[in-house]
């Protein structure tokens, strides 16, 4: 993997960026789809060896830690792992699409807080440091929850490179589960 070493400032960034106005974190759309695009244009993981900003963070993290890394469970490398994740990863995307649109149908009101796994709400407003004019709730709504979601996976892959090796998460992200399936077929 060749990512460079300090793309990792691009996630910090990007979470830094949702503490100024949480409409930014609609830009995590791009890590999302880009990779997917790259996959079926070079025919190969371009995104995860070269670009990843997230990989870049657990491996400046992982590498960084004072003790030594637990063997990775046989089970996220050839078990079931990857493919519960992915279905974590799809329960997530309806849910969001689901409730963005009951908002945007005004039958429900937008939800302005972040939430861990889904459905833990965390006990924190995020400081906003400037407004942006009328947007409408359901962007607002869509933005919390896609920077929950953000946030969610990007936690976990900390942990994981913190316990194990450093791109722990890499065998299980839903988006290289999505990019093997496209490369196999
Ligand atoms: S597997 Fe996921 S986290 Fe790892 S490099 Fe690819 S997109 Fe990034």
């Amino acid at each position: 993997m060749r990512n460079h070493k300090y793309l990792f400032l691009f996630t910090i960034f990007f979470f830094l960026l949702g503490f100024m106005n949480i409409h930014f974190s609609l830009f995590g759309i791009v890590c999302m789809t880009l990779p997917i695009i790259l996959v079926l244009k070079d025919r190969k993981k371009t995104w995860c060896q070269n670009y990843c900003p997230r990989a870049s963070l657990y491996t400046t993290c992982g590498k960084s830690k004072k003790w030594s890394s637990h063997k990775t469970p046989r089970f996220f490398i050839k078990g079931n792992m990857k493919w519960i994740m992915l279905a974590y990863f799809g329960i997530s995307l309806t849910i969001i699409l689901m409730s963005t649109l009951g908002v945007a149908r005004g039958v429900k009101l937008p939800m302005e807080y972040l939430r861990f796994l889904i459905v833990i709400p965390l006990p924190f407003d995020m400081p906003q440091l400037f407004d942006i004019m009328n947007i409408a709730p359901w962007l607002t709504h869509l933005s919390y929850r896609f920077y929950s979601m953000m946030m969610t996976t990007t936690f976990l892959g900390l942990i994981l490179a913190m316990v194990y090796k450093p791109r722990t998460w890499c065998t299980i992200c839903p988006i290289a589960t999505v990019s093997d399936v496209i490369l196999k077929k």
